[in-house]
């Protein structure tokens, strides 16, 4: 089969491997009908230089048909139209079934392999979904393929960072970041709430669209943050601040702009070896800070209803639809930001 596959720090390809196969009784096959290129796949593309094996499939945002199952598979069906979480899951164990989908004990991310170990991404024709059961869902009546798509990974992602900001109606927030996470972030403060959301970037497209979404944009590169929030909230800041970015810039701003007892909600996955903020820092605002993976399988469950009322138009994100084989294009355009580039659907 045809898939984007790794090949060291920005050095991605398109090229055949060898078609997955059922290797667990609880596995299924699935051909990918359309795939995504995510923020997410940017920290290996950009920073891995040794990290995954070579030859690794890329992608853990796809939706497609089953065309096999394993022996112990009950309930997902060959020709099925499903949509899955970046991570698979058992949907059984203490964290499944605590709604931490996300560390679940036998759970995997797609497209990334080690040491041969591991499981390839979506970002190919075929892809070998562990735990079928519990991890993929079929794509619910009154869904798109693409909306499907946004389940598994960014919308999870937005609304579950929203979520953890633990929304009032008169607070202020703030969301940094108008990637597609920061973007689903605001439409997911905006269904908890929120009346007052600010966004911060440095794109005046993706401002444009944060504004299209509801949220006040401020251009980090033209405006002081601070001032422009303190005006609105009588000195005090944010009351949360979403962080989808990573890096330590803007963890930094986050912890600038929240207030004492404030939060930090972050979901942006930030590599360095320590938090851009002290402990004594963190001491001094009485800080919460809750970071880390989506539990996208258990957000999906959640967020269906709020997809099938068709309130926001999420999948106006997608500015590039491209063919599989023009990926390593794709990887180009959104990893550099060229030709206003915010969200790259592939079709194999
Ligand atoms: P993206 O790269 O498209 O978006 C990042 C945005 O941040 C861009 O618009 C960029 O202009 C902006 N930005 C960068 N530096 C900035 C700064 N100093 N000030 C203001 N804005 C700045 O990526 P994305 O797809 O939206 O993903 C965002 C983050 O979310 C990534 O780190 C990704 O890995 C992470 N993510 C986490 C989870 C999770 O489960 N926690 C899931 C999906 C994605
Ligand atoms: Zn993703």
């Amino acid at each position: 089969m045809k898939a984007i596959t790794f090949h060291g720090k920005q050095t991605i390809q398109y090229e055949s491997i060898p078609d997955p196969e059922i290797l667990q009784p609880t596995d299924a096959i699935v051909k990918v009908t359309l795939c995504a290129i995510c923020g997410s796949d940017l920290h290996a593309y950009h920073e891995h230089e040794k990290g995954l094996d070579h030859g690794t499939a890329m992608g853990h945002e796809f939706v497609g048909e089953v065309v096999a199952i394993g022996k112990d598979v009950k309930t997902i069906r060959v020709g099925k139209s499903v949509m899955s979480p970046f991570t698979t899951n058992c949907g059984d164990c203490f964290y499944c079934n605590i709604g931490l989908t996300c560390r679940c004990i036998y759970g995997q991310l797609y497209g990334w392999r080690q040491h041969e170990q591991g499981l390839h991404g979506g970002q190919a024709e075929y892809v070998r979904v562990p735990l079928a059961d519990s991890t993929l869902m079929p794509i619910p009546e009154g869904l798109t393929a693409e909306e499907g798509l946004f389940l598994g990974d960014i919308l999870s992602t937005g609304f579950f960072c929203a979520k953890q900001a633990e929304i009032k109606p008169k607070n202020t927030y703030a969301v940094v970041g108008c990637g597609p996470v920061g973007l689903m972030a605001i439409l997911g403060a905006k269904e908890y709430g929120a009346e007052k959301v600010f966004a911060i970037d440095t794109l005046p497209e993706r401002l444009e669209r944060a504004k299209q979404f509801g949220a006040i944009p401020i251009n980090a590169s033209l405006q002081n943050t601070r001032e422009v929030i303190n005006e609105v909230s009588e000195g005090r800041s944010a009351d949360a601040v979403m962080e989808a970015v990573g890096n330590s810039a803007t963890n930094k701003l986050a912890y600038d702009l929240v207030r004492p007892g404030g939060i930090i909600s972050a979901v942006g996955v930030c590599t360095d070896e320590h938090l851009a903020f002290s402990p004594t820092q963190a001491y001094d605002k009485n800080l919460t800070y809750k970071v880390g993976r989506c539990p996208a399988r258990f957000m999906m469950n959640e967020l269906i209803p709020i997809v099938q009322q068709k309130k926001y138009d999420i999948t106006s994100i997608i500015t590039h639809r491209l063919s599989l084989a023009e990926g390593v294009f794709g990887y180009d355009i959104f990893a550099n930001k060229k030709d206003n580039c915010l969200k790259v659907v592939l079709k194999p």
